[in-house]
């Protein structure tokens, strides 16, 4: 019997939180088909025993003094349309990441039918020619004809429900009409394979959506066992209400919610993640309540008046307005101008910015809080993008797991693949357990870290040897192998 790879004198750290073993494996075709001791004579496959030297291998790969875990799961993802644009997908394979969640902070490509000028954030996700896919079909037809490299999971957002079906009038609450309108397109993007709904209050386009509104929406995720995550609407003054809000809906749509990229936004509110824990924790006795978060202290996205006001520093980083725009400091920009920071920001609308506004210590106890899961939240078409987007996993093992041992490496790691495949309804995947899905990850312990920063951003990270996606090599010694292997997850939960 030939199989397809064994992957041999590894340790293994299975993703789901338990110690590391030494093992070795054996992959073939899209799965992992049995997993065995080094002094193991026999192995059973597909429950049928085989000599091991009667087994021959088209593929030997050697992981001596390296971990086996399983491809990490990006939960937090703007990668919609990146996935068609840059199918190799470096910025994510480089990091050991195999899945990405997409469609989140309200905003995702399909579905979406309108031709108007879009609000922020939308064109985070790109210019008006990207949104062409006006339903989730669509999307998942286009994928699977021309896939990437990971796996993508598409959550449906709801600023693109507004702004198509209340025609882009969207600085109101939306009529009882159009939420049912809204429920419509809701139910059949999650027929068609969308894991739920997102939200991104905090913005133009969906900040005049009060409660109820959301609440009616998530209730159509019930029927579907969809996931509803949410870009609160504030995570700074009204940070703690805003908490509140979200677990209100949760608990009176009764879905499963996570909370998008936690954090404590402007020095005034610094430390207020002992109270929003507090608030989660107690929460979770009786709700599926989740959060994520990225491992700086840096936020990205638009360059909007109201995040610039409460950070320490802004760097503006790109405009669609001054194409030839350097990367700088805010002041240092409105300087040479030769105008104020607010009529700067219209000048160059719409354009993009790095807020430097979180403190060190929230972010140590939001990261450490017990299954928080990690998403970059990489914004994939700024030309300057903060450096997350290249370097979030391998910081969080690196920096956050062996240099300042705030949690053990098979934490961290539960925290990149299944707490976030549970959470999130991707079967079989997040765990190195027979027939799961070949999705693996092959790094140094002792080397793996980040290299981007905020001045070089595009810079791979060390120490990552080898990222297998549905039971095929995609990135190996620093390069992507241009092997496009990804699927589209349709999620179902399997708590
Ligand atoms: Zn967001």
């Amino acid at each position: 019997m030939k199989i397809d790879y064994l992957i041999k004198n590894g340790t293994i750290i299975d993703g789901s939180g338990d110690a590391r073993y030494e093992a070795d494996l054996l992959v073939n075709g899209d799965r992992i088909i049995s997993i065995f001791k080094k002094d193991q004579k026999s192995v059973k496959i597909h429950d049928k025993n085989y000599n091991l030297n009667d087994l021959s291998f088209k593929n030997v790969i050697d992981a001596t003094s390296h971990i086996i875990a399983p491809g990490f799961i990006d939960v937090h993802t703007h990668d919609d349309q990146n996935i068609f644009i840059d199918r190799s997908m470096s910025c994510k394979i480089s990091q050991g990441v195999t899945t990405c969640i997409a469609g989140n902070c309200g905003i995702s490509l399909a579905p979406f039918d309108f031709s108007g000028d879009v609000p922020a954030p939308i064109p985070l996700l790109g210019d008006k020619d990207a949104y062409r896919f006006s339903s989730v079909s669509s999307y998942k037809n286009a994928f699977n004809e021309s896939p990437s490299s990971i796996n993508i999971s598409l959550l449906t957002g709801h600023s693109m429900l507004r702004v198509q079906v209340m025609n882009g009038e969207i600085n109101r609450s939306a009529t009882k009409d159009e939420i049912i309108k809204m429920q419509n397109i809701l139910e059949n993007a999650l027929i068609d394979g969308s894991i739920g709904l997102s939200t991104g209050l905090a913005y133009p386009a969906a900040n005049h959506a009060p409660t109820e509104e959301i609440i009616e929406l998530a209730k159509v995720l019930k029927k579907h066992d969809g996931i509803f995550t949410t870009h609160m609407r504030n995570e700074g003054d009204n940070l703690v209400e805003s908490v509140n809000e979200t677990i209100k809906i949760g608990e009176l749509a009764d879905v499963r919610t996570v909370i998008s990229h936690h954090k404590c936004a402007g020095r005034s509110n610094w430390g207020k993640s002992k109270e929003t824990l507090k608030l989660i924790k107690e929460a979770k006795k009786k709700q599926h309540l989740d959060l994520d978060c990225y491992p700086y202290t840096a936020s990205s996205t638009m360059l909007l008046k109201h995040f610039v006001e409460r950070a320490d520093k802004v760097l503006v980083t790109w405009s669609d307005k001054v194409q030839d725009l350097k990367v700088n400091d805010i002041n240092k920009i409105a300087k040479e101008f030769n105008c104020t920071i607010d009529e700067l920001v219209d000048k160059l609308y719409p354009a993009g910015a790095i807020y430097f506004q979180m403190d060190d210590e929230d972010l140590n106890r939001i990261i450490s809080f017990d299954g928080t899961m990690i998403g970059s939240d990489g914004l994939p078409g700024d030309k300057h993008p903060h450096p997350r987007l290249w370097g979030t996993f391998p910081r969080v093992l690196g920096k956050y797991s062996r240099e300042m041992k705030l949690f053990s490496l098979e934490e961290a790691i539960y925290k990149m693949t299944f707490k976030s495949a549970k959470t999130f309804g991707l079967e079989k995947r997040g765990l190195i357990k027979k027939d799961f899905f070949a999705d693996l990850v092959i790094f140094d312990p002792e080397v793996v870290i980040d290299k981007a920063t905020y001045e070089k951003p595009l810079m791979p990270a060390l120490g990552i040897d080898t990222v297998i996606n549905n039971g095929q090599i995609v990135w190996q010694s620093m390069k992507s192998l241009n092997i496009y292997s990804g699927k589209f997850l349709e999620g179902k939960s399997f708590n």
